[in-house]
């Protein structure tokens, strides 16, 4: 015959193994749930965001991609030429996590819109400091 003890001390292991288990069932179900995400986001072309990586910003309120979690492709129209194009989820992930771009600035302009700006831009930085270079030099003259 077991002792009162006995049989208190069997019923709270028991217990102990019980919530263990149940502990256990819901760690594996929580990682299948983050798996399923991922996989179902892969398939529509998405990527997770590591919001580590995101750089410094001061505003409250919170960009729909971090809310997400995901990077989703964003199909936007070319304010230059009007070209429909579609701003990856690749893409998005480069600009806000190894450029460190503004987490609220997305893509306006098509990718050969984008380099004629550039050119036009460097081009009239070369001519202004060319400029600046000789009216130093005609001062010193
Ligand atoms: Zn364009």
């Amino acid at each position: 015959m077991k002792s009162n003890k006995q049989k208190r001390s069997e019923i709270s292991a028991r217990k102990a193994a019980k919530r263990e288990k149940q502990e256990i069932l819901a760690v594996q179900a929580a990682r299948e749930a983050r798996l399923e995400f991922r996989r179902l986001a892969r398939s529509r072309g998405e990527l997770p965001v590591d919001t580590a990586k995101l750089g410094p910003n001061n505003s409250y309120s919170i960009p729909a991609f971090v809310a997400r979690g995901t990077y989703a492709p964003i199909e936007f129209a070319c304010k230059q030429c009007g070209k429909v194009e579609t701003w990856t989820a690749e893409q998005q992930k480069w600009w806000y996590e190894v450029a460190k771009g503004d987490v609220f600035t997305t893509a306006i302009m098509c990718r050969p819109c984008r380099r004629k700006e550039r050119s036009r831009r460097d081009e009239a930085r070369r001519t202004h400091l060319d400029g600046a270079a000789r009216k130093l030099q005609a001062r010193k003259g």
